[in-house]
């Protein structure tokens, strides 16, 4: 049986920068991704936003991994021409209650080391966007977008020049933890078995089906699997902003924003749709929901101007009524399997946070 020292279950975003992390660091890597490419699945189906890190409770990890993914983000962007925006967003209140919520926000963001949030009146808001109505706004000068793809590709180079190999239509299908080594079956084309020191799950929507079949993972440290679809429309219409539009958030979830592509072309949402059944369809009805709380912040939105675009899943591990969840990072000191790392419920801020995961799943394999 073929032995090697660290395997990594699946090629997005954060699959690819674990195995650049552990290459770099002198350890024989290999992904094993059971599509026919890098970063096909969550990690092409988002907001390509780098997020700043305002909403997450303080002290959790998705405020720990946020904030200090973000400035590794763009430090390893602006190293090597990675094409991003460092464009900014508003918060726009639109009702004096909402407005008396900014200060909060500004609070919370505070507590989590977002320390350049600043307050605005609805008159210095529209100065920097003048299609939009609000009473007052928060802007937030580190939140910026990014070419994922153009990100994507340079990791995996850079894994692979630090000797990292990746095998496509690869999927793991069973492993076995026995005596510090993982023994590992794959089917796909080319089916085989491996033994690797290191197993890192890195495998999203899947995670948890992987960790299942791990013979020796204890199964009351695998979490539930929840799926919370979220609907792109794009606008046929050009939209008038430079910055991500987003409102106060509402209980439940970040409420209809605008985000950018780095070609400029406006897409509204993602909303929160939860499913039993992975389904990438956009329903076009759900834009009746998206058009008044489009024109609360753009009245101006003409009718017919949205269209269904594009979905993404959230692999979540807590049902609709919990309203946050965090990354689940365990190493061998939470479960209890030598040599095994799990990466689970890696939703937004996923992306923004890729690096900062990579640095810490090297920690918990004590790398
Ligand atoms: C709607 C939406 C919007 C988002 N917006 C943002 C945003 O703006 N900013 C941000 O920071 N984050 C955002 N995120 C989060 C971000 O997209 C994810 O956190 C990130 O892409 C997760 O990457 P991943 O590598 O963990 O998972 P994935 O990209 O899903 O990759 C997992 C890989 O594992 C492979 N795989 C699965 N099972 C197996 C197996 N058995 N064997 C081999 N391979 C396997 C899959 O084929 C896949 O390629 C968003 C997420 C969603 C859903």
């Amino acid at each position: 049986m073929d032995k090697v020292d660290c395997v990594v279950i699946g090629a997005g975003v954060v699959g690819l920068a674990v195995a650049r992390r552990l290459a770099q660091a002198g350890r024989e890597v290999i992904v094993l991704e059971q599509a026919e490419a890098i970063g096909t699945v969550t990690s092409s189906r988002n907001s390509e936003v780098i997020h700043a890190g305002i909403y997450y409770r303080a002290g959790s990890w998705m405020a720990r991994m946020c904030v200090g993914g973000k400035q590794a983000l763009y430090r390893y962007c602006g190293e090597r021409g990675i094409p991003h925006k460092n464009c900014g967003k508003l918060i726009v209140a639109t009702n004096a209650k909402e407005t008396e919520k900014l200060q909060s926000i500004k609070a919370h963001a505070e507590a989590n080391g977002v320390l350049d949030m600043q307050l605005l009146s609805g008159e210095a808001a529209r100065a920097l966007e003048p299609a939009l109505a609000c009473d007052a706004a928060l802007l937030s000068p580190s939140t910026g977008i990014i070419d994922s793809h153009a990100y994507m590709l340079s990791l995996r180079g850079e894994a692979e020049d630090a000797g990292a190999a990746f095998a496509f239509h690869t999927p793991l299908i069973r492993a076995k933890a026995d005596a510090g080594m993982i023994e590992i079956e794959t089917g796909g084309e080319a089916p085989m078995t491996l033994q690797c020191g290191l197993l890192v799950n890195a495998a999203g929507l899947s995670a948890t089906t992987v960790a299942r079949h791990i013979d020796g993972m204890p199964v009351d440290r695998i979490p539930p699997a929840y799926l919370a679809k979220g609907n792109y429309f794009s606008c046929n219409a050009r939209a008038p902003f430079s910055r991500l539009i987003y409102p106060v958030p509402e209980p439940g979830g970040l409420g209809v924003h605008l985000t950018l592509d780095m070609a400029g072309q406006a897409r509204f949402g993602p909303d929160v749709e939860w499913i039993e059944t992975i389904d990438y369809e956009v329903d076009p009805s759900r834009a009746e929901r998206f058009y008044p709380a489009i024109r609360k912040y753009w009245p101006a939105l003409p009718d017919g101007a949205l269209m269904p675009s594009y979905s993404g899943i959230r692999p979540k591990i807590v049902p609709p009524a919990v309203a946050t969840q965090d990354f689940l990072m365990q190493g061998p000191r939470d479960h209890g399997v030598a040599g095994l790392v799990n990466l689970f419920g890696i939703e937004s801020p996923g992306l923004t946070s890729s690096l900062a995961i990579a640095d810490h799943v090297a920690e918990l394999a004590e790398i």
